[in-house]
């Protein structure tokens, strides 16, 4: 499988896994938010059936009579109601009257039950098919015989008289029942909406978390390709600038087998290019431990108090031959105090010997480098200035990038790997440092190292 197709099933994997989450989250707080809303309307619904019901007890009880032919009394006193067994021509108006300005009036029915559960009266819009037995549960929810559904609330009725003899006669304290309900038509249809609502919210919701999860593992997988690219771009690299030395090490081997023993001065310069293209690649592959050691973090840096002005005499004193060789004037300016930092002075050495190697390198004879020390609160810095070839100012950032060099400096044989910078910056960052370069073509570089000051050694991370 090549990469390209890797990184394409690992983000639809990716999004897969987002997308599924979501999917849930989504779908759990719809059903609660759905679950939550029904219980409301319910309880509402349960509430408003239990005041109608008081109302309409409370009304009632001081009206009922207290013996046993009950049907002449109730047709008196609830004209609206059709009385059990009697023909029932009466419009509902007294559940009309009770509700009115609570629900809408067609809603509601009552039924009125002997304390022995006889049907006694109801609306006349009482649901149709309803069973005329009693049944005492207070709640009750049914279908009717058209499929609509009921819920129902039954309360104890107790006769003015049957109150006043409770304490004697404890047996006939109830008269007996009311029952109230109501369709539930409305209701049901308030529920499919909202499982209507649901269901296409949820559908939308899921293609647009679909196509936003595809976007976003997009966008994670990026940086992780862009990566998995640097580091397929510096193994090609790094295996480039390893083939030329090889190469070339190889060939004055094969030479040097193939010439007479005799001739011996040809053989020690024949090794001589050797050694040299051997300590070629050993810096190299030095350079390379180095910097994938400090860009790894692993290896734990050993931390020690540095005083920058030894490290900058030290190196100046060290380049002066090289500069004097190649006619360039190189000096140092240090501040009277010492100025220290906390850190690994080998790898100081060599972040400030690569600066200084460079710019040595890229000025032409008769030029100046310059290695200045200074102290800005509590930052130390060293910037090495030449009169150099200098650098357009796109490549500012690219000279860091490891194996980059300018392509104007190709021709000439500077020797360099184009890792210098690479581990200058490597070597900053793992100091806590600054590095900024200032150039232009033909005029010359500064390199600017910004390093915090310290106080008390610390570890370095
Ligand atoms: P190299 O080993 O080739 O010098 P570096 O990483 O040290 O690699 O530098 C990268 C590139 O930055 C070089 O090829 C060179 O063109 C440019 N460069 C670095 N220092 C200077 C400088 N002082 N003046 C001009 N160009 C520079």
């Amino acid at each position: 499988m090549n990469s390209h197709q890797l990184f394409r099933r690992s983000r639809a994997r990716l999004a897969l896994w987002y997308a599924g989450v979501m999917a849930v989250i989504l779908s759990l707080s719809g059903l609660s938010l759905y679950r939550s809303l029904i219980q409301s309307n319910w309880a509402a619904m349960e509430r408003e059936i239990k005041s109608i019901a008081g109302t309409l007890h409370d009304s009632l009880e001081p009206m009922l009579p207290t013996s046993g032919k009950p049907t002449a009394v109730l047709r008196r006193i609830l004209p609206e109601l059709c009385v059990a067994q009697q023909p029932c021509n009466v419009s509902p108006t007294l559940i009309q009257r009770h509700t009115t300005g609570i629900s809408d009036r067609n809603t509601y029915y009552i039924r009125l039950f002997s304390h022995q559960g006889k049907l006694l009266a109801f609306s006349p819009n009482q649901p149709r098919g309803i069973s005329t037995t009693f049944n005492s549960a207070p709640w009750q929810t049914f279908r009717s015989s058209n499929g609509i559904r009921y819920h129902q609330f039954t309360i104890i009725l107790h006769s003015h008289y049957a109150s006043h003899s409770a304490q004697v006669h404890r047996s006939k304290s109830s008269w007996g029942y009311l029952q109230i309900g109501r369709t539930l038509e409305n209701f049901d249809a308030e529920v499919k909406r909202m499982q209507w609502i649901l269901a296409v919210g949820f559908s939308i919701a899921l293609g647009l978390v679909a196509l936003s999860s595809w976007w976003l593992s997009g966008l994670a997988m990026q940086p992780i390709y862009q990566s998995y690219q640097q580091q397929q771009q510096f193994t090609a690299n790094a295996a480039h600038e390893l083939r030329s030395p090889l190469a070339s090490l190889l060939a004055t081997v094969e030479a040097i087998l193939r010439v007479p023993h005799s001739n011996q001065q040809d053989i020690s310069t024949m090794l001589q290019t050797v050694e040299r293209q051997g300590r070629r690649l050993s810096h190299l592959v030095a350079d390379l431990l180095l910097l994938t050691r400090l860009e790894q973090n692993s290896s734990p840096t050993s931390c020690e108090s540095c005083c920058l002005n030894d490290i900058i005499n030290d190196l100046t004193e060290e380049f002066l031959e090289l500069a004097t060789m190649a006619e360039i004037h190189l000096v140092n300016q240090l501040p009277h105090e010492h100025i220290y930092v906390s850190g690994n002075e080998s790898q100081l050495y060599r972040l400030v010997s690569n600066l200084i190697a460079n710019a040595i390198q890229y000025t032409p004879r008769g030029g100046h480098v310059m290695i200045d020390l200074t102290r800005r609160d509590r930052l130390a810095c060293i910037a090495v200035k030449d009169t150099g070839i200098g650098m357009d100012a796109k490549e500012h950032t690219r000279i860091f990038e490891r194996f980059y060099r300018v392509d104007s400096d190709r021709c000439r044989e500077t020797g360099g790997t184009g890792l210098g910078l690479a581990l200058v910056q490597a070597i900053a960052q793992k100091h806590h440092a600054q590095l900024e370069v200032e150039s232009h073509l033909g005029s010359g570089s500064t390199f600017t190292l910004k390093i915090p000051v310290s106080s008390v050694t610390q570890k370095l991370s």
